[in-house]
């Protein structure tokens, strides 16, 4: 008997299914096919989509093209670029609800984080906005008496924005913002498994005065939706977050045309818990890491490495912790850990934590599918395992589910040594009250981001993204905006002093 806290089924309405179109040149198009979401949690149907197929993909990126050339927003001035964003942040504020109410019934995590995500984007937007209308590259008056140097930022042109199911509307909002606040006009593909609130997206555009064709949305599948819209001739870049196999796979296909690729991907975060930290805030960083957005999160800290003095302690701290974290019904706003995705994805994470164990780790928590009363069983409990030696799958591979790896260590040597033993870089974390080995620590990770004495913070102003096989390229921040930005140099000749190349007879 694990003693967890579940959150049974509450009594909600839930709504209509929606009905999901594609944009494209500022019209809504209805799909010869279509495709259904149905809940991970309640097992409706919750909306029926337009499926893309290689047509409309073309309409799409040609609609972004037409519109980028006619220079209607790209070369709009910063200012009114601004207020366009400005407007949408004020419009998805005022229909959180709305849009967290199908995020949470597509992806199955909690209403609360739902609620937490789409109002949170908005302050992207806010931030894009800022930079609209800052953008600028320099200037060099030293190359001479009659030279001038200017160096310009362009807009890169056609960007694909193509996102994955697990935070649909966050990371749509840590691209899409900033493609725009450059002057960029884009082709998004959501995920399949969550498309409505994009597409809710694409509606608060065309009402915040977003010119047609700038912002257009195709729905369907990775092929041929996705695969397009990353070897496509007209497309100038592609931005991508989802899995690192994905990741290669657009990078192979944008090749052909050697167009830009910046890549979001997995990782295995690692949280280092020394023995002079503050345990309690420790333990509870830890709890919230491994479970936040049910593990399905590419900052999951879904390891930790864990002093030898210290673990079995904290480990008994994360237990009891993870006992009270409540379970179950998404729809409920107390409920903390949702459910998972899909079936097969649920099937995945025990085949895990199963192998884990057979290979000689110890369950101290949960490892198993749980069924919720009223609801379906694609639920997976929280869960922990100790005694697990680097060389498992599990400490090595990204489960994307509930579940918690503890390693240990002995110097801080062997804790850097573990941290940076993985393929993956996107973030890592320190917990320590020694500001220098805290410091040494975030020297030597090999990690997008370090987190010191706290986990998953992030902020627009702060870039985003991973090393090694995490990725490519920032998101956020004004480094995540210059991705969207092409350098052009401008070489002026300002006076009549130039020497011939050619020497005139007589
Ligand atoms: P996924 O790679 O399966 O799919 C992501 C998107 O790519 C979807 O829209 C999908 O339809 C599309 N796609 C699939 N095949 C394609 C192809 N051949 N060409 C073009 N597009 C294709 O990922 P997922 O399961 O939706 O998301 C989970 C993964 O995303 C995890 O690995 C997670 O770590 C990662 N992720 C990373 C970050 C980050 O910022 N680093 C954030 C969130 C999620």
């Amino acid at each position: 008997m694990n003693d967890l806290t579940i959150n049974t089924a509450t009594d909600v309405d839930l709504p209509a299914p929606f009905a999901g179109r594609h944009l494209i040149d500022g019209k809504w198009i209805e799909g010869a096919e279509t495709f259904e979401r149905v809940s991970p949690s309640h097992g409706t149907v919750v909306s029926i989509s337009a499926k893309g197929d290689e047509a409309v993909t073309e309409q799409a990126i040609g609609a972004a093209r037409t519109a980028f050339a006619a220079g209607t927003w790209s070369r709009m001035s910063g200012k009114e670029r601004a207020a366009v964003l400005l407007k949408t942040a004020d419009l998805i504020e005022a229909n959180v609800e709305r849009i967290a109410v199908f995020e949470t019934l597509e992806s199955g995590k909690p209403i609360a984080q739902s609620r937490g995500e789409v109002g949170g984007a908005a302050d992207l937007w806010r931030y894009a906005a800022s930079l609209a209308r800052t953008a600028h590259g320099d200037s060099h008056n030293t190359l001479g008496e009659d030279m001038l140097g200017v160096v310009l930022k362009d807009p890169i042109g056609v960007v694909s924005i193509i996102t994955p199911w697990n935070f649909p509307f966050w990371i749509l909002s840590q691209k899409l913002p900033f493609a725009l606040a450059a002057g960029c006009t884009v082709v998004v593909k959501p995920s399949e498994m969550t498309p409505s609130s994009t597409v809710m997206m694409g509606e608060l555009l065309l009402e915040a005065g977003l010119p047609a064709g700038v912002c257009n949305i195709v729905l369907g599948y990775g092929h041929p939706v996705g695969s397009l819209m990353s070897s496509h001739k007209e497309v100038d870049m592609v931005t991508f977050t989802g899995s690192t196999a994905v990741g290669k796979l657009i990078t192979q296909a944008a090749s052909g045309t050697l167009k830009k690729v910046a890549l979001e991907l997995g990782g295995k975060n690692p949280q280092v818990i020394c023995p002079d930290a503050d345990l309690d805030s420790a333990a509870d960083a830890v709890t919230f890491g491994v479970y936040f957005n049910v593990g399905q999160c590419c900052n999951s800290s879904s390891r930790i490495i864990v002093h030898e003095d210290i673990a079995e302690d904290f480990v008994a701290r994360v237990v009891a912790l993870s006992r009270k974290v409540r379970f179950g019904d998404p729809m409920d706003p107390e409920t903390q850990v949702g459910a998972i995705v899909t079936a097969d994805h649920n099937a995945k994470i025990d085949a895990y934590v199963r192998a884990a164990v057979e290979d000689g780790a110890r369950l101290e928590l949960g490892g198993g599918v749980l069924p919720v009363d009223g609801l379906g069983d694609q639920f997976y409990q929280p869960t922990i395992l100790s005694g697990v030696s680097p060389d498992m799958a599990i400490a090595r591979e990204e489960v994307f589910g509930p579940v918690l790896t503890v390693l240990t260590y002995r110097t801080l040597d062997e804790a850097i040594a573990l941290t940076n033993d993985s393929s993956y870089g996107l973030s890592a974390g320190i917990w320590s009250e020694n500001i220098h080995t805290c410091l040494e620590f975030a020297r030597r990770a090999e990690a997008g981001t370090v987190w010191s004495n706290t986990w998953m913070d992030g902020y627009p102003e702060l870039a985003f993204g991973g090393v090694k096989q995490s990725g490519q390229g920032r998101e956020i921040g004004r480094y995540g905006f210059e991705e969207f930005l092409e350098v052009k140099s401008l070489v002026m000749r300002v006076g009549r002093s130039r020497t011939p190349w050619v020497q005139q007879e007589g």
